[in-house]
């Protein structure tokens, strides 16, 4: 038999997120976010689960070749915009928009052949100093833009910086508006936390377009202010495994490399088949919460390149074979938020979905 390993995608729950964040943007767009292979979920395995959506937008070239290689014909936006001019005879040939955020790609339209007049998103930086033109350079820029025969619609956008902090929205809403006043062309603004927390607040932040990409995989962009089921958000992934051995340990016996667990009293444990090479976050301490069938406990000790060890006093009827959900959806209705697992390790949830490992075997259900 296989390992006993296996990441399971929910196409149900990703069709619930989508409408989760479409309900709470019920006039703009959605673009599903979808960069990063699908946040780890796979662009092909998650795309029936959110072909619900008015577009995709992603990053890489190759991730927009695969998604119009699935049949997609509706738009698909590339976030970071060409990266080389040639990028740009991508762009004609699969009819990608794609964002524009410096000067250079300005040029590179400029003296780009095509006879098709394409899409552009034109990115502000408000605030976060990443990618964009400044306010003070905006309008020169759009008008840049727009008198290019190579160019037939300008669609204004900014991305928030600290959309999942309490009052972090205003300031770069404040510079956008000023920056955008008077200008023509469809908005974009919002990622999941600011469609989730504030969209219902300013309608403003809508726009026409808005970007959600970790809620529509069911994880809450602003916990732990906010769980994903105070959002109403389900797990789109499962990673789940099987208990491959039992210990019974004394007081004083020790579990795992550098015997960073040491029992009190006696105790059973249990070893499972996921470490960090499957995408496990190494650094997830004793106390990670896991489910060993659909009980809550907790990891012992230090996870390892293959294995995990769980503490299975709260589940006295574990046996070899027992199933152990790492997060997402266990048996019985049983739930690990993934956001859980990723704070206990000091991250977030993104960063655990974006590394479930190659070797993991992933099936869509
Ligand atoms: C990644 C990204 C998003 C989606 O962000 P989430 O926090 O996952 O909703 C939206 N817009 C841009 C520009 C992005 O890069």
């Amino acid at each position: 038999m296989p390992r006993p390993i296996e990441a399971l995608i929910h196409t149900e729950a990703l069709a619930h997120n989508l409408r989760v964040a479409r309900a709470h943007a019920p006039d703009a767009k959605v673009w599903a976010v979808v960069k990063a292979n699908a946040y780890g979920h796979g662009i092909e395995r998650a795309y029936a689960g959110l072909a619900g959506a008015d577009g995709f937008a992603l990053l890489d070239l190759a991730e927009a070749e695969r998604i119009r290689a699935l049949g997609w014909r509706a738009p698909v936006l590339l976030l970071e915009g060409c990266f080389e001019p040639r990028d740009l005879e991508l762009c004609s040939r699969l009819d990608l928009w794609h964002t524009v955020h410096h000067e250079a790609q300005i040029d590179w339209l400029a003296a780009h052949k095509t006879s098709r007049p394409m899409r552009v998103f034109l990115k502000l930086n408000s605030g976060m100093n990443r990618l964009g033109f400044r306010p003070a350079a905006f309008r020169a820029a759009w008008q840049r833009l727009s008198g290019l025969t190579q160019v037939d619609d300008i669609v204004l956008m900014t991305h928030f910086a600290s959309a999942d902090a309490d009052g972090g929205i205003a300031d770069a809403l404040a510079t956008f508006e000023r920056a955008t006043e008077g200008l023509p062309g469809d908005r974009s603004l919002a990622n999941s936390a600011a469609t989730l927390r504030a969209a219902a607040l300013d309608p403003a932040l809508r726009g026409d377009w808005v970007r959600p990409g970790i809620e529509v995989y069911g994880s809450s962009p602003d916990h732990p202010l906010h769980d994903a089921a105070h959002w109403g958000l389900q797990p789109a992934m499962t990673l789940r495994a099987q208990l491959i051995a039992l210990q019974d340990l004394q007081p004083g016996d020790a579990v795992g490399y550098g015997a960073a667990f040491r029992a009190e009293a006696s105790m059973r444990i249990g070893v499972v088949a996921c470490g960090y090479a499957d995408g496990y976050p190494r650094v997830a301490p004793t106390g990670t919460p896991v489910l060993v069938d659909g009980v809550r406990t907790r990891i012992v000790g230090r996870v390892s390149m293959d294995m995990i060890t769980v503490d299975l006093t709260p589940v006295p009827g574990a046996r070899l074979g027992s199933e152990v959900t790492l997060w997402g959806q266990g048996p019985g209705g049983s739930r690990l938020p993934i956001d859980e697992v990723a704070a206990s390790a000091g991250t977030l949830g993104y960063e655990l979905m974006c590394a479930l490992a190659p070797r993991v075997p992933t099936r869509v259900v």
